[in-house]
């Protein structure tokens, strides 16, 4: 499996524009601004695979990506946009939702945070509700470029010890699309994913 062979496939509103069910998808989630695209883009050395820093709204698709046949990268919406109206969060967070809950294909799931702020109440809801219906979990803590490596070290520590509390598969990696720290490493959960 190489995540480089990565081709887009398809924008869909909502799960029933998704491709029919069967194979194996790694669906990619996080706040807004978590680097979620940057990682995407890194992860299969593609400078605009997906769109980095779009504005709320119109990210708020599901895109899909083919690495080989059956095999998806899956971008799903990000969560947590703080200036817009809650109704309006509702509907866009659908898709995510929908997603989440009913895709049988969804085999591994990247949660993207970014290293100065994990754990937000939306990334804990999301890797408990993935550690309950025991879907392993590959935490990037994202933009690592950002802390000196010694508190690098601990955030990742740290963020390790709350997450084994779960008891769960979860991985935990410090990431950095700008400096392309822990790229082979999630590069290669990913793949074992794909492989299993
Ligand atoms: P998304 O909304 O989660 O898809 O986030 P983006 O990938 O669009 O990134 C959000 C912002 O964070 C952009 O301004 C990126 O340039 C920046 N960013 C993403 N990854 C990194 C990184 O590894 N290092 C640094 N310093 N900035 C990053």
């Amino acid at each position: 499996i190489n995540l480089q062979k990565a081709t887009f496939t398809i924008s869909a509103p909502d799960i029933r524009s998704l491709p029919a069910e069967g194979g194996i998808e790694v669906a990619f989630a996080g706040r807004s601004n978590a680097g979620k695209s940057s990682a995407l883009n890194t992860l299969t050395r593609q400078k605009s695979l997906a769109r980095t820093s779009k504005t709320p709204g119109r990210t708020q698709l599901i895109n899909v990506f083919e690495i080989a046949e059956n095999k998806r990268l899956v971008d799903l919406p990000g969560y947590g946009f703080a200036k817009v109206p809650m109704e309006m969060k509702k509907k866009w967070q659908k898709a995510l939702g929908e997603y989440l809950e009913k895709r049988e294909s969804l085999k591994g799931l990247v949660v993207l945070m970014d290293i100065r702020h994990p754990l937000k109440d939306l990334d804990m809801d999301l890797i408990q509700w993935a550690a309950d219906c025991n879907l392993p979990v590959l935490a990037l803590l994202t933009k690592a470029d950002k802390l000196k490596q010694g508190k690098r070290n601990s955030e990742v520590l740290q963020v390790r010890k709350k997450l084994a509390a779960l008891n769960a598969d979860i991985q935990v990696l410090a990431f950095s699309s700008l400096k392309r720290t822990g790229v082979e490493q999630a590069n290669n959960v990913i793949c074992q994913w794909f492989e299993d």
